[in-house]
Parts: structure tokens; sequence; C-alpha cells
């Protein structure tokens, strides 16, 4: 299948562009370049649009004639969402519809989608199942809720069908040192932690130490981004017109901060200095998947399984001497 990968010269769609040319497809990275970078893109041609420019996205699927579409293109920073709502929602979801109206006029009906664990918020029931009450504690996860929601009608009015992919903390790098994490600003952990590691910040703080759990700091479920990027191949296989589906992807189980700043020290074999700070707005104290659904009906399951794997391969790409067209 050719498939249309939003976000494709991103984190994660970067990955799923190579588990697709993998798999025998055809990507197509679809990307405005606000996050994403050029050299991340190396597996299928780019279409350079901006998701809130209805014509141009338009002009691509009418260019490229797509199968079916992977939507990772999203802003994705908690944080910044609680500030400013508004341009999450306009990026989110009406750029989403963007895509839809683009699917319609030119006869897709496939369509995955890069949910989140954020669109559950804070329950006591852990770990967390598909049928888990959807209660986003931040507009991120309001937004991809919404989302979710438009795909539940498009495939009940036989328009398309969707599957929504939920997943926990996206980690690691591409194995292979092809692809990996480059955020800026990096707020993620496991990259913020191996960059105090690094030199390149002179201490890692952890949000947070008086949370209910067993050591106080928020635990999370760390996927490692080729095993999500497996998942999405599976999913788009799978996708039926007319049927909307959801699952959970992580690995059931979860690290807490100090686990992992002592995965990253165990790894690197470097010391660096961690600080005690307030805890971070729109965090949840502990986020832990289920994925038994994933496993049943998708066949997928994580070759990812220990922390200390997963922490490695993004320290291989952290520390490369040089980043394929870095310069770009
Ligand atoms: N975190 C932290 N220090 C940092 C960055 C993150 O203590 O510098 C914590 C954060 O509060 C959360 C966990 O690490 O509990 C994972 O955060 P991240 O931003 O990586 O992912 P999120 O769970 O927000 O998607």
């Amino acid at each position: 299948m050719r498939v249309i990968v939003t976000g494709g010269a991103g984190y994660i769609g970067s990955h799923a562009c190579k588990a697709l040319a993998e798999a025998g497809h055809e990507p197509v990275a679809l990307d405005n370049f606000t996050t994403g970078h050029r050299w991340a893109v190396k597996w299928g041609p780019l279409a350079e649009v901006d998701l809130n420019d209805r014509r141009g996205v338009l002009a691509a699927f009418r260019e490229y004639q797509p199968d079916a579409v992977m939507h990772f293109a999203a802003l994705s920073i908690v944080g910044d969402s609680v500030n400013q709502p508004d341009l999450y929602y306009r990026t989110n979801v009406s750029g989403t519809l963007n895509l839809f109206e683009a699917m319609t006029q030119t006869g897709v009906e496939r369509f995955v989608f890069s949910s989140s664990c954020a669109t559950y918020g804070e329950t006591n029931e852990m770990p967390l199942t598909e049928a888990s009450p959807q209660m986003p504690l931040n507009p991120y996860g309001q937004s991809k809720m919404m989302v979710e929601q438009m795909l539940k009608d498009l495939s009940a009015a036989g328009d398309c069908g969707a599957t929504a992919l939920r997943y926990f903390n996206a980690a690691g790098a591409d194995p292979d040192g092809e692809t990996g994490e480059d955020h800026d600003p990096e707020t993620h952990l496991i990259p913020i932690i191996l960059q105090a590691a690094s030199g390149r910040r002179s201490h890692i703080s952890v949000f947070g130490s008086d949370y209910d759990t067993p050591d106080g700091t928020c635990v999370r479920d760390y996927v490692h981004v080729s095993d999500l990027a497996r998942a999405h191949v599976a999913a788009l296989e799978t996708t039926t017109r007319g049927e909307f589906r959801a699952f959970n992807l992580g690995t059931g189980h979860g690290h807490s901060v100090r686990e992992v700043i002592e995965s990253a020290r165990r790894v690197t074999g470097r010391s660096f200095d961690v600080r005690e700070a307030e805890r971070r707005a729109g965090d949840a104290p502990l986020l832990v998947a289920d994925a038994s659904k994933a496993k049943a009906e998708l066949g997928w399951s994580p070759q990812f399984t220990e922390l200390d794997d997963i922490v490695r391969t993004a320290w291989h790409w952290m520390e490369r001497d040089t980043k394929a067209g870095s310069a770009a």
C-alpha cells in the first residue's frame, strides 16, 4: 500500500516510515518541519505541507494517490497544551479535519491514528485497558480524544475504517541508528537524562517525589519506538472500512522516574546530578498499559521488554558522532 505518513519526518513517524518500507509498503512523508527533520525522510518521497493548509493537503493526496493514511503530525507537549489550548486544537483537531476532507475527496478508506494514553487521565484502575474511562487531564489528551470520536463517527458513517493506537511512553531509537529522537527543546525524560549523562545538560530535575507511588515519583510504561512502528503496520494491514478499533500499546511494566535514572546510570556508566523539583502540571502519577488486546487482535507484542535495552538504543543514537544530514 502507498501510505501518506503525516509527521513522517518526526520521531515516531520516521520509524513508521522505515517499518512500512521494510514490510513492502510505500511511505510518503507529509511534514511541515515544525518539529520534524529533513534528515529523517529516508524511506520514500516527501510532501512538504502544513496540515492547516487545506488545499495543500488535498493537492498532496491527488499527487500521491495513497491507499491509506498514518497520522502522527501533532503538537505533543502536555505543558504547552495547558498554556496554549487554542493552538493545540487548531493543529491537532482542525488539521486532522483537513486530512479527512482530502481522504473523502480522493477515496482513501484506511486511517491509522497516533493516539495516546493521555486520553485516559487519572484513574485507580491499573493497568489501563481500552475500556478504561477516557478523561483527559489536559488539552493535548482532549485533542487526541476528540479525533478518536471523529474517527468513530466517520467509520460508523462508512466513510473509512480507522485504528487508534494509544501509546504509552514512546522511547528509544532505531537499533540500526538510522533515525532517532531529536526534539528542540527536549522535554521527555529519557533523552533529558541522557543529555545530563553526556554532559550536555547540568542536571536532571525529578518532577515530584511525593506521588502515591512506590518511590514517590511518577510511573510510566516505556515502549520502544520500533515496536510502536511495527504495531502501526499491523494496524494498517487489518483496518477495514466501517470499523473503528482502539488498542493500547505498552509493555505492561511501569518504571518510576528514579528507576529510569538508575537504568541510565547502568547503561551509560556515567554519573550525573539529580535534583528534586516541583510536580509538573498535568502529570498523572501512574500510567501502565494492558496491551493484551493488541496481542490478541493484531498479533503484536513488544520485542524490547527490558528498560535497559530501550535506554541503550537511545544512548547509542545520542552518542553518534555525526547525525546524517544534521546540517539540514
Ligand atoms: N520527568 C521528570 N523530569 C524531566 C522530564 C520528565 O521528572 O525532566 C517526568 C515527568 O514528570 C513524567 C515522566 O518523567 O512523570 C515522563 O515524562 P515525559 O515528558 O517523558 O512523558 P509523558 O509521560 O509526559 O508523556
